[in-house]
């Protein structure tokens, strides 16, 4: 059986993976398994730079075919910000609720048909002879004036998509899980390691 390293240790992460990919002929493995793996700082300038570093590195150190996403929230009137610095808008190490209040802050008196915004994934699939494919998913939404909701995680209480009239926070993870970027993402990324590894045709798709 093919084997796909997870190159992350977020152990949430790695389950919403292995589960989108569980009927496929695949062994998913985490980082975890392979002791030593690299520390990969995030260097790029875009979700797609980052996932590949990651992707990349993890195929190399462990000689299997890897996977790795990146992901962050877009804002139209920041300029696109806090994009690939959305983990860390307000200063390394931020808490969720720091960020969240400094995003607010900077879009005070900004009015809502101004306050578009969208969350971005990208997910990189890496050879381990170093190629690399990434595939890119993106839910589009609205930032709020205050948070709403207590579930999720991140931005997830200021981000409101109009269609539903709920924030990420308040629409439950089922409901978030097909809707997301990383929802969005996942689905084309396992369509690729399908036509990749020429996976028979039939297996469900998302
Ligand atoms: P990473 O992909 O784990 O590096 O996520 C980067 C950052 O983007 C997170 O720390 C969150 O601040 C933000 N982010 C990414 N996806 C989501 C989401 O689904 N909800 C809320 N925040 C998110």
């Amino acid at each position: 059986m093919r084997k796909l390293v997870v190159a992350t240790r977020n152990r949430k992460k790695w389950q919403e993976l292995a589960a989108l990919l569980a009927d496929l002929p695949v062994e998913v493995l985490g980082l975890d398994a392979f002791p030593g793996a690299p520390e990969v700082e995030e260097t790029g300038e875009t979700f797609a730079d980052n996932a590949r570093l990651k992707a990349v590195a993890a195929a190399r150190h462990t000689g299997h075919w890897a996977i790795a996403d990146d992901s962050g929230l877009e804002v139209d009137a920041l300029g696109g910000r806090p994009g690939v610095y959305s983990a860390r808008f307000a200063g390394p190490g931020a808490t969720d609720a720091a960020n969240n209040e400094l995003l607010l802050k900077l879009l005070d008196g900004v009015p809502p048909e101004k306050r578009r915004a969208r969350f971005r994934c990208a997910i990189a699939i890496a050879s381990p002879s170093g190629e690399t494919w990434v595939d890119e998913g993106v839910c589009e939404g609205i930032i709020t004036d205050a948070p709403r909701g207590d579930g999720g995680f991140g931005y997830d209480p200021l981000f409101l998509v109009p269609e539903l009239g709920k924030t990420f926070a308040e629409m439950g993870e089922t409901v978030k899980n097909r809707i997301s970027h990383r929802a969005r993402a996942l689905s084309l990324a396992r369509e690729r390691l399908m036509r990749l590894w020429r996976l028979p045709e039939g297996t469900s798709v998302l």
